[in-house]
């Protein structure tokens, strides 16, 4: 079978594998912790299991690997030599999966953000895709407009 990912998509790959957490989830994560925003990690009873949660203000995120999830980025597209593959399928799979999640999710009252891993490979474009996130976050949880609890 032919190989046709780069070593970072391997590696991407490997570690939702293992179960671990991949370099594109850690930079998230850190980005937002340093903005200020609290989150729970890896929502096992949400569909999909989102990469990060945020309960106060029922939003969640995924990190979305380009490659396995067909972003529509250099990252995301292979060859058309490929496209016939056992892996073509499951990035089809995968990407139709995500879609029944994010449906899932926003019918169950969720806010769903996605953040892709070509975003990632540079800081200051993940600042601005991230600024929608912390401030709907934010908004939401703002005490001013927090109900009770
Ligand atoms: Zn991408």
């Amino acid at each position: 079978m032919a190989d046709v990912h780069t070593p970072e998509q391997r590696s991407f790959n490997m570690s939702r594998i293992r179960g671990g957490d991949t370099q594109p989830e850690l930079r998230v994560r850190r980005m937002l912790h340093a903005m200020g925003l609290r989150y729970r990690l890896h929502g096992k009873k949400l569909p999909g299991r989102p990469d990060l949660v945020f309960s106060g203000a029922r939003a969640v995120l995924f990190v979305h690997g380009c490659f396995w999830h067909m972003h529509r980025c250099k990252y995301g597209k292979p060859a058309p030599a490929t496209n016939r593959t056992f892996w073509a399928e499951k990035r089809r799979g995968n990407a139709e999966r995500d879609k029944r999640n994010r449906r899932a999710l926003a019918g169950d009252g969720w806010k769903v953000f996605e953040v892709w891993e070509c975003w990632t490979r540079d800081e200051a474009k993940l600042r601005a895709k991230l600024a929608p996130v912390v401030s709907y976050v934010r908004g939401v949880q703002s005490p001013a407009r927090r109900t009770s609890s």
